[in-house]
């Protein structure tokens, strides 16, 4: 399993975790024991926005034994008295919610307490006015919740929580459709979506992804918006090379789905490369490095992807990404301007150019 840091709190989290809306279909019994697989194989990231109740007792006996060592993402506006999941901003429910999860799963701490689903202007406010995030601030100052996050589809509406300087993970929904706007929930334009990427790592804010196979459709010709299926690895390695990107969280039904997710890991990087993306979305990804690294290997040595990364990270404010530049062996200053990456770039970026940009930006 791979791990990355949580900037604001340096928490380890997989960098696959376990998303819980389908894994009531399979029954309690088969939950358990997919919570049991999960852990058993490192993951140590749920996200417990699920369809039904029926995950939560699984895991309150699933990680008796390990609490400290597993990360919930438990959403505040996420309610299952029916049995079934219900959305509200009602404030009495979200707390008898809230007592009824801690209880079902066991425990007195939350580590992540999110703001649920909120896309709308009109939802944060009802948010605010109802003493929502009052009531997770005083959570947070009583140690009950370890970090405040959010979960979003719209960038305007992230943006402004991050204004607020109150939260340290967001969920988005990320993957190649919505970021190339197709779909319902392709919210804001490519350079919003990715400039929203940018700033949270630059703020240190943490993103777990949502929704990276587009709710399935991108895995199917039939209702992939490209006309072509694309498939999970391809999909896990998009989302996980995107800025702030720590963890992605697909939903998988049982431990069959869980055992073919978890061999992303083990997968060629054939079967990883996304770059026909390059040819599916082609006057939207025209000119822009998704860092995908297809160019490789560069004559000089250079890590194509990462240099244009911490390039664009630096533009957006990103304190950091200079000095991971300069800690770099080789830099944009040695790029001979060859024109190796250009000719086996999909998305046409004149990197030689970029890279002079580049140089010319850090300074040899
Ligand atoms: S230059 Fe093209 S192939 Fe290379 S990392 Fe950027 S997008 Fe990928
Ligand atoms: S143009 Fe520069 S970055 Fe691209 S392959 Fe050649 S030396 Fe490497």
């Amino acid at each position: 399993m791979e791990y990355r840091i949580l900037p604001r709190g340096a928490e380890k989290i997989s960098a696959l975790g376990l998303g819980t809306s389908s894994l009531g279909q399979a029954g309690e019994k088969e939950a358990e024991e997919t919570i049991a697989l999960a852990l058993e194989e490192g993951i140590n990231y749920f996200d417990m926005a699920s369809a039904d109740a029926v995950p939560f007792p699984a895991f309150g006996r699933a990680t008796a034994g390990c609490r400290k060592k597993v990360y919930f993402q438990v959403h505040f506006g996420a309610e299952y008295h029916t049995g079934t999941y219900g959305w509200t901003l009602s404030l009495d429910a979200i707390k008898r919610s809230i007592d009824w999860q801690l209880k079902n799963l066991k425990t007195d701490y939350i580590d992540f307490g999110f703001i649920h689903c909120i896309d709308e202007e009109a939802d944060l406010q009802g948010m605010l006015s109802e003493g929502t995030l009052d009531y997770i601030q005083q959570l947070k100052k009583e140690g009950v919740i370890r970090h405040i996050g959010l979960s979003s589809h719209t960038p305007g509406i992230a943006n402004k929580v991050l204004d607020m300087d109150l939260i340290d993970m967001l969920m988005f929904s990320i993957n190649p459709a919505y970021d190339y706007r197709h779909g319902d929930y392709a919210i804001g334009s490519v350079d919003e979506r990715a400039d929203l990427y940018r700033r949270c790592e630059a703020e240190g804010v943490g993103i777990s992804v949502m929704k990276a196979f587009a709710g399935g459709q991108l895995l199917n010709e039939k209702t992939s918006p490209f006309g072509r299926a694309l498939s999970e690895y391809q999909c896990l390695q998009y989302v996980l090379d995107k800025p702030a990107v720590l963890t992605v969280v697909p939903g998988v039904r049982d431990r069959a789905d869980l055992r073919r997710i978890l061999r992303f890991f083990d997968a060629a990087p054939e079967e990883k490369d996304y770059s026909i993306l390059g040819s599916l979305a082609p006057k939207d990804a025209e000119g822009v490095c998704v860092y995908c690294n297809h160019c490789q290997p560069c004559p000089a040595g250079l890590d194509v992807g990462l240099i244009n990364k911490y390039y664009d990270l630096a533009l957006a404010g990103d304190a950091l990404a200079k000095s991971h530049y300069a800690n770099l062996e080789k830099k944009a200053a040695d790029c001979t301007a060859c024109g190796h990456c250009d000719s086996r770039c999909p998305f046409h970026v004149d990197q030689a150019r970029r890279m002079a940009e580049i140089r010319s930006y850090f300074g040899k």
